[in-house]
């Protein structure tokens, strides 16, 4: 498929995205009394609405929005733009599209911890390991990837096609 003057090449399809976020859901439905789901914006919003309607429990859902700064000059910085809300004493899931170096994941985890949740666990749509900096192991994985950089089902590049069905590469 060819968008603007990118070529995507299709990854994963949208039966095999169903069906795994169906697996998913009754994973955590089966370890979790009723969890709070934090969804990272923008990126997680299709995901977790996919993933809170095949839920057989009971649970809360909340979001919230980071920017992670990427590229060369880099040193992870990770800036809240909407942060997150009461999480004392809860079980809270968070739900995130992908874990790439780990660096938003590792400061989502402490942040959600130093707020006083009683657990905290993380819950990925897509793993990308090799290109891991922070030592971050997701406790639910959808599909482990090889270092390609996806769009798709939510995953943008500058801005577009998160409404696209599907996962693409993109191609060099
Ligand atoms: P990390 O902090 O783990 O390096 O990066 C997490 C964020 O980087 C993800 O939430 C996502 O926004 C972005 N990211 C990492 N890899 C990809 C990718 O392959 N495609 C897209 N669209 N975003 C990515």
């Amino acid at each position: 498929m060819c968008r603007s003057d990118l070529k995507l090449e299709l990854l994963i399809g949208r039966d095999e995205i169903g069906r795994r976020v169906k697996e998913l859901a009754e994973e955590i439905s089966r370890d979790y009394e009723s969890p709070l789901m934090l969804g990272i914006l923008n990126g997680a919003f299709i995901f977790m609405a996919d993933l809170v309607r095949e839920m057989k429990i009971p649970v809360e859902i909340e979001f919230v929005r980071v920017k992670s700064y990427r590229g060369v000059n880099t040193t992870g910085k990770v800036e809240i733009l909407m942060d997150v809300s009461d999480v004392k004493d809860k079980d809270v899931l968070i739900v995130e599209d992908i874990v790439d170096t780990g660096i938003t994941m590792n400061f989502l985890v402490k942040r959600v911890m130093k707020r006083g949740a009683s657990s905290v666990k993380v819950c990925t749509l897509l793993d990308k390991p090799s290109r891991r900096i922070v030592d971050v192991i997701p406790d639910y994985v959808g599909f482990t990837i090889p270092d390609y950089f996806v769009v798709g089902y939510g995953l943008d590049y500058n801005g577009m096609y998160r409404e696209l069905p599907e996962i693409y590469r993109i191609c060099d």
